[in-house]
């Protein structure tokens, strides 16, 4: 096994949980809509896929957000209580700081929006310490797309198994795998740190 040269993170579900039913339910107290409803118009939905494809603005977004729930308030209000919806990983992102001591260089590839990365920029202090970000609503394109696989491999100037790729979800590590890429599919923390350790990169 070759050491790689650079780690990109995922974001959901491996540096940040998030539940999209607690935005759901703070909505809901200025909504016509039950909190199920609403749910249902956020998490996975084609307007979501939309504004994460960067096919709509925050604007767009909003008002489509707004006409079909009812929502009483503006962008500012609404965008505080659909992006609150985080909570950090604490070991995965001590393994991160440990990589960045070593001088391991990192990337955060994600499936995003503006909303969720403004937010979270000011409420995590982790999330500046990376050398690079590939957000899925800058290159139009969502993983597992290759096209966005090929934005990594870009903004990092590494290929192949010079990258160790972490993600919770199966379709977007086979991505990475086909283009060569060391991968790691996120499960718990201490599986995920181990397998990092064998890498050779925390030695
Ligand atoms: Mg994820």
């Amino acid at each position: 096994m070759v050491k790689p040269k650079a780690v990109v993170f995922d974001l959901g579900k491996v540096l940040l949980h998030f539940d999209f039913a607690i935005a759901a339910s703070n909505l809901a107290a200025r909504c016509n809509r039950s909190a199920r409803d609403l749910q249902e118009l956020l998490d996975q939905s084609p307007l979501l896929h939309r504004y994460e494809t960067g096919l709509i603005t925050t604007e767009r977004f909003f008002a489509e957000c707004q006409r079909l729930s009812g929502f009483r308030g503006d962008l500012t209000e609404f965008g505080a209580i659909f992006a609150d919806i985080f909570t950090p990983i604490d070991p995965i992102i001590h393994l991160h700081s440990d990589l960045r001591s070593r001088g391991v260089p990192t990337y955060i590839f994600s499936n995003t929006n503006p909303l969720a990365v403004g937010h979270i920029r000011r409420r995590f202090e982790f999330f500046e310490h990376f050398d690079g970000y590939i957000f899925s609503f800058e290159h139009g394109a969502m993983k597992p797309e290759p096209r966005l696989c090929e934005a990594v491999e870009h903004l990092s100037g590494c290929r192949g198994d010079g990258l160790l790729y972490i993600d919770d979800r199966s379709e977007n590590v086979a991505a990475g795998r086909l283009r060569g890429w060391q991968t790691i599919l996120h499960m718990r923390p201490p599986e995920t740190i181990e397998a990092v350790r064998k890498t050779g990169l925390l030695a």
